[in-house]
C-alpha cells in the first residue's frame, strides 16, 4: 500500500486513476480546484476511508507526505485551456514547480501527464519520442502546448539538478466516461450531438487524423510507468496507434448511436494539427504495455455513459 497524491483528481482521467489506485488498496489524496473537474466524478469514492479530497490550486505550494505524485492538474480541452490562457500557462509551469519541489523535499516519485501536443502539427509520422515537434509558440494553442513543453523541461531539470525521481508520459487523445459533456472535445461533442439527433460539427474538411485511446488502457499504462524501474524516466508515448480521420469518427458515432444526425462542416480552428498517431515501441518494450480496447468497443461504452447522463 502506498500514499499517493493525484493533482487534477476530480477530472476525467484523474477520477478513473484514483478509482483504480483505491481498488488496489492504496491511500489516495485528490487535489483539485474544480476548474474543469467535478466533485461528482469522485463522490462515489468518499466512503472509502483511504480516500481524501482537498480543494487546492496547484499554482500555490502544497505540502503533504506521500510516496508518489501523479501531476494531472491542467485544463485539457481547447475550449477550457483557451478560456484563460495565462492561467493555463501558470497551472502547467507553476504547478510543475510546486509539485516537483514537493517531490524533491519528500523524495516521492512524480509522474507528469504530458501530451501529444508537445509535437504540435507534426512533420514526423507516426510520432516518436525523439521528435522535437513543430509547435507555434505564439498561437491560440500555445498556452497549453508550450506550458506542457516547459513542464517537461522542468521535470528533466529537477531530475538532472536535484535527482528527483521523475516519469514523463505523453498522452494522446483519450476518451471515455466522465468526459465533460460540454468541453468541446471531438468524441464527447459527436456523441452528445448524435444522441440528440443534432448536426455533427466537423471542423475543416474532416480529413485530419487522431488516434483515440480508451481511458482504461491509459490508466493501465500510467500505473506501469509510475511503478517502472528507477531511472526509467521517459518520455513515453501513451496512445492507441489506430488512426482515424475525423470524418470516419463522425460516421462511426452516427452508426453506433443509430442517429438521424447529419454531418456539417465548420471552420477549422487555427493551428489544428493535421495528423496524430503515436509510435508506442518504447511503452511496449520497457513497460510491456499496449492498448487493448478498439475504438468501436470504447465508443459503445462511452455512448452508454452519455445516454444515461442525458436521461438524468
Ligand atoms: P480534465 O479537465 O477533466 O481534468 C483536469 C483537472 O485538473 C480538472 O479536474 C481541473 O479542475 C483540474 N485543474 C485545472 N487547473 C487546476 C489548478 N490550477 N489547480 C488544481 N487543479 C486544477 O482533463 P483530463 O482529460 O482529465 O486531463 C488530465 C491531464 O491529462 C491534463 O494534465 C491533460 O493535459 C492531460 N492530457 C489529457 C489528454 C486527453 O485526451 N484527455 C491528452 C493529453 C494529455
Ligand atoms: N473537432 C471537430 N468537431 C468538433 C470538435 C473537434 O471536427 O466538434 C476536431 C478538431 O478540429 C480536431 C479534432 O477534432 O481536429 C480533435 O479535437 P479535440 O479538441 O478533441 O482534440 P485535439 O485537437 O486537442 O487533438
Amino acid at each position: 500500500m502506498k500514499k499517493i497524491l493525484v493533482t487534477g483528481g476530480a477530472g476525467f482521467i484523474g477520477s478513473h486513476l484514483i478509482e483504480r489506485l483505491l481498488n488496489e488498496g492504496n491511500e489516495v489524496i485528490s487535489l483539485d480546484n474544480y476548474f474543469t473537474g467535478d466533485k461528482r466524478n469522485i463522490v462515489h469514492l468518499i466512503k472509502n476511508p483511504l480516500f481524501e479530497i482537498v480543494r487546492h490550486d496547484v499554482t500555490m505550494p502544497y505540502f503533504v507526505e506521500v510516496d508518489q505524485i501523479y501531476n494531472l492538474a491542467c485544463p485539457a480541452s481547447p475550449i477550457h485551456y483557451q478560456y484563460n490562457p495565462i492561467k493555463t500557462v501558470k497551472t502547467s509551469v507553476m504547478g510543475a514547480i510546486n509539485m516537483l519541489g514537493l517531490a524533491k523535499r519528500i523524495r516521492a516519485t512524480i509522474l507528469q501527464a504530458s501530451t501529444s501536443e508537445v509535437y504540435g502539427d507534426p512533420k514526423v509520422h507516426p510520432q516518436t519520442e525523439d521528435y522535437w515537434g513543430n509547435v507555434n509558440p505564439i498561437g491560440i494553442r500555445s498556452c497549453y502546448d508550450e506550458g506542457k513543453r516547459c513542464a517537461e523541461t522542468l521535470f528533466m531539470d529537477y531530475h538532472r539538478q536535484n535527482k528527483v525521481d521523475i516519469k514523463i508520459i505523453r498522452i494522446f487523445n483519450t476518451y471515455g466516461s466522465r468526459m465533460h459533456p460540454n468541453d468541446g472535445r471531438v468524441v464527447s461533442n459527436f456523441i452528445v450531438q448524435a444522441l440528440k439527433n443534432e448536426n455533427i460539427t466537423v471542423y475543416g474538411d474532416g480529413n485530419q487524423t487522431r488516434s483515440f485511446q480508451y481511458v482504461d488502457d491509459l490508466v493501465d499504462g500510467m500505473l506501469k510507468m509510475m511503478n517502472s524501474e528507477t531511472g526509467f524516466i521517459g518520455p513515453v508515448n501513451m496512445g492507441n496507434p489506430g488512426e482515424f480521420t475525423i470524418n470516419e469518427l463522425a460516421e462511426k458515432v452516427i452508426k453506433l448511436t443509430n442517429s438521424k444526425s447529419k454531418i456539417i462542416y465548420n471552420k477549422l480552428p487555427s493551428d489544428d494539427p493535421m495528423q496524430r498517431k503515436p509510435d508506442i515501441s518504447i511503452a511496449k518494450n520497457k513497460l510491456n504495455w499496449e492498448p487493448k480496447i478498439k475504438l468501436d468497443e470504447g465508443l459503445v461504452k462511452t455512448i452508454d455513459y452519455f445516454k444515461k447522463l442525458l436521461e438524468k
